[in-house]
């Protein structure tokens, strides 16, 4: 069978919450003004009460609202596909299935987060959301999820890629939504960074502190954040929770391993934690995180108490890092470049139940490229990350007769320019040198500091 299809009416209907079952737990979220875990009242300023709520939850399951379904089901389930010709292409032991989260609207998982987070707000009373974009996917599904719900929707995009990707601004604008360059003069924080740097291109961190500004000084506008936080990682779980299913009614067995593409670690942990309950039951079943070379915050970072924003405005929460003022080289996964990684991702690490790994861009595009030709889904080059290190995996003899799941998150249209730096082989594979890294470390607070979890 090439493709395992589910029903609409099989779609899950809650979310499963890892948060209960991480062993050892999280440690919460810090309030830098006092040094305390940060109060919910102080974070109701910018999120809505419904996503607080999910973000702390205890629940193991958490129900899915009706209209939030509703949405959901128009592109989902996804389709569970075995990628046979590329099993075939780089002569794999192992069978390899991916789910491919790239048939959402706007072209990614982003969607599942993104329609359950303006639902959130819009049932609180909020009438318009904030928020940041890199290589301009959350922004895309934030605008199409406002879209749905009449709500109004202003992005800061980041420079180089509001610059180098006018298709996808073009598709905020189709969706009805506002995009402004980041770091731009509407802000207190923008204006900051221009005084220092007119030519500044911008970084995730930055356009974060945009968004939060905003929102924090309007009482109908709230911020919303694309992954990194408990509850963007909850809604992602559908992901995993309709993989597993649908490899049940394929006949097939459940993975051996499962492997997604880390930026703030949201589709990672969509497919992977549906899966974390058979590990901590004692099944062989290993989760491989990739992140690119040019951005290592699993594999290079510290884990410590970090801002997720440039400008010091979010709480601190305990993640890997590479520090708030890391200025990640221009690769093209610009959905990958930002400086931290999700608590819950970074826990599952410390307990060594996640494996970070990662890979310079050439050998990912190398991976994208047979996918597309084997498979015929051209890969955004974030997913070309997970491609690689699933194909890596299907060839280990160790994996031989196994199941090696991974997910496409997303299709690459509107990075066909990053696609013709390689093909005519202008692109180029670089070492971040360790002066780099420990030049951004600096900028850590001194709270909590501890290096790779021994403190
Ligand atoms: C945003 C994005 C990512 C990275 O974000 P995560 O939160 O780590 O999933 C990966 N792939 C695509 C296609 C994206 O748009």
């Amino acid at each position: 069978m090439r493709k395992i299809l589910l029903q609409e009416s099989e779609i899950p209907t809650k979310w499963y919450n890892a948060l209960p079952d991480i062993p050892n737990g999280l440690e919460p979220p810090i309030d830098p003004a006092t040094g305390q875990p940060a109060t919910p009242e102080k974070l109701c300023a910018i999120f809505a009460p419904p996503l607080l709520e999910q973000e702390m939850s205890a629940e193991s399951w958490i129900e899915i609202p009706e209209e939030v379904l509703d949405k959901l089901t128009m592109w989902r389930p996804t389709p569970l596909v075995r990628a046979k010709r590329l099993e075939d292409a780089v002569g794999a032991v192992a069978r390899i299935y991916y789910k491919n989260e790239s048939v959402a609207p706007a072209g990614s998982h982003k969607c599942n987060s993104s329609v359950a987070q303006a639902y959130a707000n819009k049932v609180s009373g909020i009438t318009k959301l904030t928020t940041e974009t890199g290589a301009g996917q959350w922004g895309s599904a934030l605008a199409f999820a406002c879209a749905l719900f009449n709500m109004e929707c202003l992005i800061y995009m980041v420079r180089c890629s509001y610059e180098q990707k006018p298709f996808r601004r073009s598709m905020i604008h189709t969706w009805g939504a506002e995009v402004v360059p980041s770091p731009s003069d509407t802000t207190e924080c923008g204006r900051r960074v221009l005084a220092r740097d007119a030519q500044c291109p911008g970084s995730l961190g930055i356009a974060i502190s945009e968004a939060v500004e905003v929102a924090a000084s309007r009482k109908d506008t709230n911020y919303t954040l694309g992954s990194v936080l408990n509850h963007v990682l909850l809604h992602q779980t559908v992901i995993g929770l309709e993989a597993r299913r649908q490899l049940e009614i394929g006949g097939e067995e459940q993975p051996s391993v499962v492997v997604g593409c880390c930026g703030g670690g949201s589709n990672f942990a969509g497919i992977a934690l549906p899966f974390l309950r058979d590990r901590l039951d004692g099944r062989r079943i290993r989760f491989v995180a990739v992140e690119p070379a040019a951005c290592p915050t699993m594999t290079r970072g510290h884990y410590a108490y970090d801002y997720g924003d440039s400008s010091s405005y979010t709480p601190l929460l305990k993640m890997f890092t590479l520090g708030s003022q890391f200025m990640p080289p221009g690769i093209h996964a610009g959905g990958l470049r930002y400086h931290g990684m999700a608590p819950i991702v970074s826990a599952l690490i410390r307990e060594s139940i996640v494996e970070p790994v990662n890979y310079t861009q050439l050998p990912c595009f190398e991976a994208a490229s047979l996918f597309a030709r084997s498979e015929g889904i051209i890969p955004a080059p974030e997913s070309s990350h997970a491609i690689r290190a699933a194909i890596d995996e299907a060839r280990k003899e160790e994996n031989r007769d196994k199941v090696v799941l991974f997910n496409l998150s997303g299709h690459g249209h509107f990075d066909m320019g990053a696609y013709d730096k390689y093909l005519s082989r202008e692109m180029e594979d670089f070492e971040l040198p360790d002066s780099v890294l420990e030049e951004a470390a600096k900028t850590l607070p001194a709270f909590g500091f501890d290096k790779l979890g021994v403190a």
